[in-house]
């Protein structure tokens, strides 16, 4: 039983220092994909349900290694979280999405709003407002064209922190959107006190919300309670017809998902964007 138990331990010590080693080296891969230029981004459509229209677009990452394979972001951005090259990677997506969105306004597109997901790790490291400021100046992007999406984790770290934060990245005139919503924690009484434009309601409540009641009684609910407070609403993860219709009856202000298109390369994005005549 003695030897079982050795065995045991070095059985999991070993597979515990391969998990370890392997983790290292995706950091170490990661942090070359930054300065090698494999970061890149795919631009999912959203769309205003009353007219039809295109109404913005999120910038989601994408990773290309050497060999040509594409990881999505649930291989790595943990990762990166964990590692702090998030800090980074975050502010090379957001300066990445600025451009694009600029080049694709000189075209001649009118443009619509860019979203870019902005980590908890963003928030607390170093000056966030400044670092937006910089780039929007950077970039010649107009605030208004840009939008960052938060997660409830990051208000809860520091609630008073975040309330600060926030403002200060209003007063530079970004729209700011809750992502996820509903999947944390946030209090009410927090809502009232940060001024955020947009609730996304998160993909898992839009997934069944035309068999349970219940996950049509939550999306109705996020709703009501951001149109109460001057906000709109984006549901994520929409599939399908009945997906759209239920969100059309229940208020919803905008969709984003597959049913409508899957994240595109930016060329595609553009050519979407144009045979649909939006631009
Ligand atoms: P998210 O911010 O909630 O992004 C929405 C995710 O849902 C995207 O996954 C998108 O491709 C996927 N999606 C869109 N429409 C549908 C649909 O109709 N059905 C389903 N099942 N899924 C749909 P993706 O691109 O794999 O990104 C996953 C997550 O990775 C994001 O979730 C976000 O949390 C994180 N992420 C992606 N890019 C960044 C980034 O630049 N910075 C940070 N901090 N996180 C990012
Ligand atoms: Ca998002
Ligand atoms: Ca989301
Ligand atoms: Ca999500």
């Amino acid at each position: 039983a003695k030897d079982m138990g050795r065995d045991t331990f070095c059985y999991y010590e070993a597979e515990m220092d391969e998990e370890v080693q392997a983790r290292a080296e995706l950091v170490t891969d990661l942090r070359k994909a930054i300065d090698k230029g494999e970061l890149f981004v795919h631009y999912q459509p959203q769309f205003c349900l009353e007219n039809d229209k295109v109404s913005g677009m999120e910038g989601l990452m994408r990773w290309r290694k050497q060999d040509g394979t594409v990881i999505p972001p649930y291989k790595f951005i943990p990762e990166m979280e964990r590692s702090g090259l998030i800090v980074a990677a975050g502010e090379w997506i957001l300066r990445e999405c600025c451009c694009q969105m600029m080049r694709w306004m000189e075209d001649g597109w009118d443009g619509v709003p860019v979203s870019v997901n902005v980590s908890m790790h963003q928030i607390f490291a170093g000056d966030f407002p400044e670092t937006v400021s910089q780039i929007l100046e950077e970039t010649g992007l107009p605030a208004g064209m840009l939008k960052l999406e938060l997660t409830e984790s990051v208000i809860m770290v520091d609630v008073q922190e975040a309330i600060a934060i926030f403002s200060q990245l209003k007063q530079i005139g970004v729209e700011l959107a809750i992502d996820d919503f509903g999947t944390g924690y946030s209090s009410l009484s927090y809502m009232q006190q940060l001024d955020v434009d947009v609730l996304k309601i998160d993909q898992s409540f839009i997934k069944h919300v035309t068999e349970r009641r219940g996950d049509a009684v939550i999306a109705e609910t996020i709703i009501t309670l951001a149109h109460n407070f001057g906000m709109k609403v984006i549901a994520e993860g929409v599939e399908t017809a009945d997906h759209v219709n239920i969100l059309k009856t229940l208020g919803c202000d905008q969709v984003q998902g597959y049913y409508y298109s899957k994240p595109l390369e930016a060329d595609e994005l553009i050519a979407f964007v144009r045979a649909r005549a939006d631009a």
